[in-house]
């Protein structure tokens, strides 16, 4: 029975009549991986392209099955976020993350991604605080990343959120810029810090089309006050590129992997 329900959970397809028994077993599974310690965070290193140093690491949530293995928060989020769950989620993301970096001798920023229902559902101001309280973490090393998808102006209460947070010296990151709709003039109305350049434009480089929305992009951001980083970045000619054009920060597979904070040795307490 555990084998066939397992079976099904990897199968998820939200278009067949499998679907409500299938998100009911994914949902079930989910909240016994908060209970269970079933999650844990990766992190990837932020390179300034400038002087080659580790100015920040994202975290990236995981989710260790007992029988599915390494789950990928892309097959279970959208789930998470459709039930809620992902405010509890979150919430321990928060927490969890702020707590180990507060531990590090590296005295680096770190970033969290919130999803559009820690804005409705959860009292995100309040979240961020908490765990800043808690693990000790000066509000200054915290970036907090949004998607343009959120379309976070359209609601007044986001805005004030974002208001709140920027006010208690977290910085905002839009993420995925360039997918969405927002322009960069319209961003210059609400508090965000910095642009993440999507990955899907530095994928295609070297490409003529590419290459006028990164340039275009990055000299826009920073007339304007804000900090542009590059995600997806695989190759070192990617990298030169990027530095050419003035990029300040780099993220991708060439400086690292998603990894284990100990991977990173950031966690000794003296220096080696
Ligand atoms: P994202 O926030 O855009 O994260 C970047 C994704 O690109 C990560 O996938 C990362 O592992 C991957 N990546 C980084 N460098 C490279 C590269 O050089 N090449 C390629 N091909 N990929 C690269 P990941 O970890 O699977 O996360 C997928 C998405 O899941 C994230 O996209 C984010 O939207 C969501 N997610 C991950 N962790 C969290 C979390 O803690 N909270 C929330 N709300 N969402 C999360
Ligand atoms: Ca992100
Ligand atoms: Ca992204
Ligand atoms: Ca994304």
């Amino acid at each position: 029975v555990a084998q066939t329900a397992q079976a099904r959970l990897v199968r998820y397809e939200p278009e067949h009549g499998q679907k409500i028994r299938d998100r009911r077993l994914l949902d079930l599974a989910l909240r016994q991986a908060l209970k269970r310690d079933e999650f844990y965070l990766l992190y990837q290193p932020q390179i300034d392209l400038k002087s080659g140093e580790m100015v920040g690491l994202e975290a990236l949530l995981r989710w260790r099955h007992p029988e599915l293995g390494i789950v990928s928060p892309a097959d279970f989020i959208p789930l998470a976020e459709e039930t809620g769950l992902i405010v509890q989620i979150g919430e321990w993301i928060l927490h969890e993350a702020c707590r180990q970096v507060a531990q590090w001798r590296w005295q680096g920023r770190i970033s969290i991604n919130v999803s559009a229902v820690q804005f409705q559902q959860g009292n995100l101001v309040a979240a961020v605080h908490n765990a800043l309280v808690a693990s000790g973490l000066p509000p200054h090393r915290l970036d907090i990343e949004i998607t343009e998808s959120m379309n976070i102006a359209s609601d007044p209460a986001n805005l004030e959120i974002l208001h709140q947070l920027s006010d208690m010296g977290v910085r905002i990151a839009m993420d995925d810029f360039g997918t969405g709709y927002s322009s960069l003039s319209y961003l210059h109305s609400l508090p965000i810090h910095k642009i993440k350049i999507d990955q899907s434009f530095v994928r295609n480089l070297p490409n003529a089309q590419s290459e006028v929305i990164i340039e275009t992009t990055i000299i826009m951001a920073q007339r304007l006050g804000k900090t542009v980083i590059a995600e997806g970045v695989e190759t070192k000619q990617q990298r030169d590129y990027l530095a050419s054009v003035g990029c300040d920060v780099g993220q991708g597979y060439l400086f690292g992997r998603p990894s284990f904070a100990i991977e990173l040795a950031l966690d000794q307490t003296s220096a080696a």
